[in-house]
């Protein structure tokens, strides 16, 4: 009965933006939630983007069509998404699109590809997933609610750094004949949530290796793609390394869920893609073909068309390309600037060497109770967890900020 419907917590993220806006420190700073905001502390569209929205103002005949996209989102969209992702990001991917073993779904962005890979497995392959602990709180939520029975957590950060070793003996310890009875594992392409720490290229190779003579099936959640070298196309290197096939074959498949939130300032336009690499089995790769659009129909029946149109014209514009490339670069650099202005008035160390930390957040240490303060004492929301989103920290707050979180973890 309706009645027993429990109270769900508020989501860890979102909720502390409702909070921060009921606050009315006049100081208030929200280092919450990963969204790109400029020294001005503004979220501005992307110049690539606002030509291409231009470029679709002026040709109505490319935006009027309010009609239903197909199932797997527009055609050209997956044309030039599997060409960027599957060709120029990664050249290793090419001999997949060749052999056409790479099924595709435009999907409600990086979120819409987990729930839509969490579906399909659950249904037929896998109800076991391996998460890093710690990790984006929605990876739990999203598997658990579509119908994965078994999250399991990998250590990956302890004792303020990456644990490699500890991470895969855990995988280790509780192996099954994955092959038959197979388990699934994210892996976070790079600028890894909430600690920004990725392993090594060396140590990557370690890791596959593992996950591949394990017979887990990889889930590559790659929302960040450009935000740790500046380059996007480097930062596809976790997608190069495991499409190696003189290296790795993949039984089970590998599944890439891919977004433009992040590196294109979609987010709220939901634009995003699953690729799913099949075995070599052309049988098996319609049939992958045909339950992906049969998960899709019955979850949301098909993608909104506007964020792929713009995302579609700035993949296929050379100049517009060219834009955004650097507007990817921009953006990395004003999060690395940010990271050594905090450093020049903290001096710690794990803000002082941006190969140590990538991406958008910057993982503090503090504890639950630090965060709590700052947030009480100082108005300046991090995530419970402490990390604190640099895009927040801008010319006209640094030294608040750095003064408050000097103040909290010397007391
Ligand atoms: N994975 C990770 C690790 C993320 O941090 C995010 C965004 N916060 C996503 C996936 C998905 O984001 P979106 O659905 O907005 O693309």
């Amino acid at each position: 009965a309706i009645f027993k419907i429990p109270r769900a917590p508020p989501d860890k993220i979102l909720g502390l933006t409702e909070r921060f806006n009921q606050d009315c420190h006049p100081r208030k700073c929200n280092l919450t939630v990963g969204i790109y905001k400029d020294n001005w502390g503004q979220v501005t569209t992307f110049p690539s983007v606002a030509r291409a929205q231009n470029i679709l103002d002026e040709n109505v005949e490319l935006n009027t069509d309010l009609s239903y996209l197909p199932i797997t989102g527009c055609p050209e969209f997956q044309a030039n998404v599997l060409s960027f992702l599957f060709r120029e990001s990664c050249p290793q991917g090419s001999l997949y699109l060749d052999q056409n073993r790479v099924s595709f779904v435009q999907t409600l962005s990086g979120t819409g590809a987990l729930a839509v890979t969490s579906k399909l497995l659950s249904l037929f392959v896998s109800k076991t997933v391996w998460v890093p602990d710690p990790s984006w709180a929605n990876h739990t939520n999203v598997f658990q609610n579509n119908g994965f029975k078994d999250i399991k957590y990998y250590t990956y950060f302890k004792n303020g750094q990456l644990d490699v070793s500890q991470w895969l003996d855990d995988l280790k310890s509780s192996y099954s004949d994955n092959l038959y009875n197979p388990q699934c594992i994210v892996l976070h392409a790079c600028c890894h949530n909430p600690t920004g720490v990725d392993p090594r290229r060396e140590q990557w190779i370690e890791i596959l290796d593992t996950i591949h003579d394990l017979k887990l099936i990889p889930i590559i959640d790659m929302a960040y793609q450009g935000l740790e070298s500046g380059n996007i196309y480097e930062d596809a290197y976790l997608l190069r390394m495991s499409l190696d096939s003189s290296r790795y074959q993949w039984p089970n498949g590998l599944f890439l869920c891919q977004s433009f939130a992040k590196n294109m300032g979609l987010y709220g336009e939901r634009v995003g893609s699953l690729s799913v690499v099949t075995p070599p089995d052309p049988e098996l790769k319609l049939n992958v073909d045909s339950q992906l659009k049969k998960v899709v129909r019955g979850l949301y029946s098909s993608p909104p068309g506007y964020g792929s149109r713009v995302a579609n014209l700035v993949l296929s514009t050379p100049q517009l390309k060219k834009q955004w490339f650097a507007d990817v670069e921009h953006m990395a650099a004003r999060l690395r600037h940010v990271k050594s202005e905090m450093y020049d008035r903290l001096g710690w160390q794990s803000l002082r060497d941006s190969s140590l930390q990538h991406g958008m957040f910057y993982y503090t240490g503090l504890t639950p109770s630090q965060v709590d303060l700052l947030r009480e004492s100082f108005s300046i929301y991090l995530t419970q967890d402490g990390r604190l989103s640099l895009s927040g920290v801008n010319d006209s707050n640094v030294d608040y900020i750095c003064e408050a979180l000097q103040k909290v973890t010397t007391q």
